[in-house]
Parts: structure tokens; C-alpha cells; sequence
């Protein structure tokens, strides 16, 4: 038996996929998955390029374990997903004992490559040649093997993968050529793998792409008016047992009426909407390659909250974009300020290898200062305007659906709002986990919500 170490860096995409990669190796027999590094045979490590600093993050974690090598030399190291895709080969010069380096359309072949690299070692156990395997190419259908997956007991929510891949290419950002181009699942199949999840006690999904709610715009037909990701969502929306839908992460382009509409018509969707603004300025979003303007930005804020009221609104914005002056800078905290948001990730401009940005001059580059700068003075307007929307929920009874324990104590239970809000509680774990019910908040501190429970039939 050997035993499977796998760490995630990045978005729950990343994380779906490593779920993906560990139930394939459990399936296969002959590996069980381990928590601990010093005890693992199989060490992979599933990256993630959008900033510089989370790939640093893995590159340094990998160099560390390296030491493991010398007392057990049989360890099999890999990089899997979007740094292995976009540095590929390279990798094996950067960090000698590496072994795998498999792309983002090849999870499901991770487990074979392990096998070969394992058989290959014992046949070559008196040679000193090194044997690696990098695989980056691209593969059709490879957005059809992340489906099913191994649920935990009493698991509540789960992740479902519907595409891989984005066609946008913003000037600022690597995914186009890390996950390649659009590619969907097919729609019966997403229904299949959720009411497989419902029947196993599952009561929000959350449905993952790179630009999610441009799903298929391209593959399949509109019908009736409605796009392809909304005909899904209507398809979900008929399963018994699924009591919530979620979906991330958006582009604002894909909020198009169909979408705003099914928000008035679908109970089940979640009252919480991510809408990436990226930057207020008009002229920094067209350098951006963003194909819409500050004022289109806030319409759909304001379609949105008019069809689903009470809707919670976060956002992601990129501070110190090349040439990004004081006036463009104020127009970013203009539209924050507007649009009212519940929360914010913000971003210090990074200039990631090969995307059209990084090549933009150095005279336009901003100083690390300036960008901080930027960034503590966004995060505390964003502090300002969210503050206020937990304190008037102090004393409120709001409905929660409980995933288990807390992140930081088994003492306490943990649920999320249906405007995705966390709440932490007491309460008897097994008996509440996968229940909706109220609880009445009585504090909150940063943005996470304090309560007792109340109400539970
Ligand atoms: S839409 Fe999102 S994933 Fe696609 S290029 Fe733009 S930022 Fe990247």
C-alpha cells in the first residue's frame, strides 16, 4: 500500500479537482490518501499561477520536502495543475528529485503516471538515470473526468464542476493559458452528478468554472430565451433534495436578463452573488480587456438587488494595474462606494509570465508602495460599507445550513446564510450538520457572525 499526500494552493477549483485525484487513487486500490507528509510515498502538490506569491508558496513547499528524499528515496514527487501547465518541463530543472509534472487536463492520468513512475523505479532500482514524466498537452473531453466524488459523511455541500477553461484572455490574467479554452460538460450529466449528491444527503451545490455563467455559450443552444448556463440551473433547480444553489466564478458579462430573471423565479439560488469589478475605470477596464463599463456594472448591482432583495453582493478588484493613475484609482473607490458591496478581495497588480500586461513597459508599471497604498486604503473602505451589514444582523434570527464543525474548534458548529455569510454556533454536531434552520446572531466579529441556536424542529 502507499500512502498519497496531496496539498492544494488556489480557488475550489483547484480544490474539486485534488478531491478528484484522490478519490481516483482510492478507486484504483493499492493507496490510501494520507494527511501527513513525512508519512507519504506519493507527494503531489496541485498549484495554482495567479499570483506570483502562490506559486513561490508551492515551489518552496516542494524544495522543503525534498529533504524527505534522502531518508526515503523512494517518494514519488509531482506538480500537478496550473503552474505545472504553464512552466511544465522547466519545473524539472528548478527542483531536481521532481518526478510528475501533469497539466490541468490530465487529473485524471495522474494515477497512472504515478504507477509507471513507481514500477519504473523498482526495474531501475541499481540505475542512477532519473525517469520523470510531464504531461501538459491538451486532451478532449478532459473537462468530462472530474465528476463523481467520494462524500464525506453527513456532507452537506459539494462542489460540481460544470467547465473548464476560459476564452476572455483579460490582459491580466493567466488562466486562458493554464486551463486552456472553453469546454463544458454536457447538461445531463451535471443533473446526474447532483441528484447522485442529493440522494446522498448533499443540500447546496456549488457550481465551479472559470467564467461560470457564460457556461456552453458557445457549445450549446439558447432555448426559449434562456442561455445554457440558466437552462442548467432551471434543471438543478427541479432536483428534490437540493435545497441551495451557488455558483463561481462569474464574469459580469454573463449577467445577461435570462440570469438576472431566473433570480426572481428560483427560490433555491442563493441570495449572494460574486460580480468581479476588476477596476472602476473605464480605461483601465478596457486595458483590461474587460468588455464592460463602470455604469453597466452598477445596472446589473442594481437589477440584481431590485429581482432578489436583501442580495449580497462581493467583488474582486485589482489595485495598481499598469498606468493606473490617482483619477482611475478614484473612480475604483467611486463604484465600490456605489455598488455597496458585503465584501472584497482585493489585489496588488502582479505581473504574471506571458500575459499581454506583463509586457506592458516598465514606465508604466506602479511602485510596490503605491499599490499597497491603494490596497489598505480600498480594503478599509470595503471595511466600512460591510461593517454595518453585520452589526444590523446582531439580535436577527437569519437561516443557516450547517456544514459541521467550525474551521478553529470542535466546540462549535459552523453554517453559511444563503447570502453566504458565516455563522458560528453550539450545538450537537451529528444531529445539525446538513439541517437548515435558524439561529439568533448575538455578535459578530470581523466577518464572521456569533449565534445561539433557536429554532430546530
Ligand atoms: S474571465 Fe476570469 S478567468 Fe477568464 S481571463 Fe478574465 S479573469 Fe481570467
Amino acid at each position: 500500500m502507499h500512502q498519497v499526500y496531496i496539498r492544494t494552493y488556489g480557488c475550489q477549483m483547484n480544490e474539486r479537482d485534488s478531491d478528484q485525484v484522490a478519490q481516483m487513487f482510492m478507486e484504483r486500490g493499492g493507496y490510501f490518501m494520507t494527511p501527513d507528509e513525512a508519512e507519504a510515498d506519493v507527494i503531489l502538490i496541485n498549484t495554482c499561477s495567479v499570483r506570483d506569491q502562490a506559486e513561490q508558496k508551492a515551489l518552496g513547499k516542494m524544495g522543503l520536502m525534498g529533504r524527505l528524499r534522502k531518508q526515503k528515496p523512494h517518494v514519488v514527487y509531482g506538480f500537478l495543475g496550473c503552474m505545472a501547465q504553464s512552466r511544465g518541463e522547466e519545473l524539472l530543472q528548478t527542483i531536481p528529485h521532481l518526478d510528475l509534472v501533469a497539466g490541468t487536463q490530465k487529473y485524471h492520468r495522474v494515477v497512472d503516471y504515478v504507477d509507471t513512475i513507481l514500477k519504473k523505479r523498482l526495474e531501475r532500482q541499481m540505475d542512477d538515470e532519473r525517469f520523470s514524466i510531464v504531461d501538459v498537452a491538451e486532451e478532449e473531453g478532459s473537462q468530462n473526468t472530474i465528476r463523481d466524488q467520494e462524500l464525506q459523511a453527513n456532507q452537506a455541500t459539494a462542489f460540481v464542476s460544470i467547465m473548464q477553461g476560459c476564452n476572455m484572455k483579460c490582459t491580466f490574467c493567466i488562466v486562458p493559458y493554464t486551463r486552456g479554452s472553453e469546454r463544458a460538460r454536457p447538461i445531463a450529466e451535471i443533473v446526474d452528478e447532483c441528484r447522485r449528491l442529493a440522494a446522498s444527503g448533499v443540500k447546496e451545490v456549488t457550481l465551479l468554472g472559470q467564467i461560470v455563467n457564460r457556461y456552453a455559450i458557445k457549445e450549446f443552444p439558447t432555448v426559449d430565451g434562456k442561455s445554457p448556463f440558466v437552462q442548467l440551473l432551471d434543471a438543478i433547480h427541479g432536483i428534490e433534495g437540493i435545497e441551495r444553489i451557488r455558483f463561481t466564478s462569474p464574469h459580469p458579462i454573463g449577467y445577461r436578463e435570462d440570469l438576472i430573471e431566473a433570480f426572481a423565479r428560483l427560490p433555491k439560488l442563493c441570495s449572494h452573488i460574486h460580480l468581479p469589478l476588476q477596476s472602476g475605470s473605464e480605461r483601465i477596464l478596457k486595458a483590461m480587456h474587460r468588455p464592460y463599463s463602470p455604469q453597466r456594472f452598477l445596472e446589473i448591482c442594481e437589477k440584481m438587488r431590485a429581482v432578489r432583495p436583501g442580495l449580497a453582493i462581493t467583488t474582486d478588484v485589482i489595485v495598481g494595474f499598469p498606468g493606473e493613475t490617482e483619477e482611475d484609482y478614484a473612480a475604483t473607490k467611486e463604484v465600490v462606494r456605489k455598488a455597496d458591496f458585503d465584501n472584497a478581495f482585493i489585489f496588488r497588480y502582479s505581473p504574471r509570465r506571458g500575459t499581454p500586461a506583463a509586457d506592458l513597459p516598465d514606465e508604466i508599471q506602479l511602485p510596490e508602495r503605491v499599490k499597497e497604498e491603494r490596497n489598505q486604503d480600498l480594503l478599509s473602505l470595503i471595511n466600512d460599507q460591510a461593517k454595518p451589514k453585520y452589526a444590523a444582523l446582531v439580535g436577527k434570527d437569519v437561516e443557516v445550513l450547517c456544514e459541521g464543525y467550525s474551521k478553529t474548534t470542535e466546540e462549535r458548529l459552523m453554517g453559511r446564510t444563503s447570502q453566504n455569510k458565516i455563522v458560528v454556533f453550539p450545538g450537537p454536531v451529528e444531529r445539525l450538520t446538513g439541517r437548515i434552520f435558524s439561529v439568533r446572531v448575538t455578535e459578530t466579529h470581523g466577518f464572521t457572525l456569533y449565534a445561539d441556536p433557536v429554532t430546530v424542529s
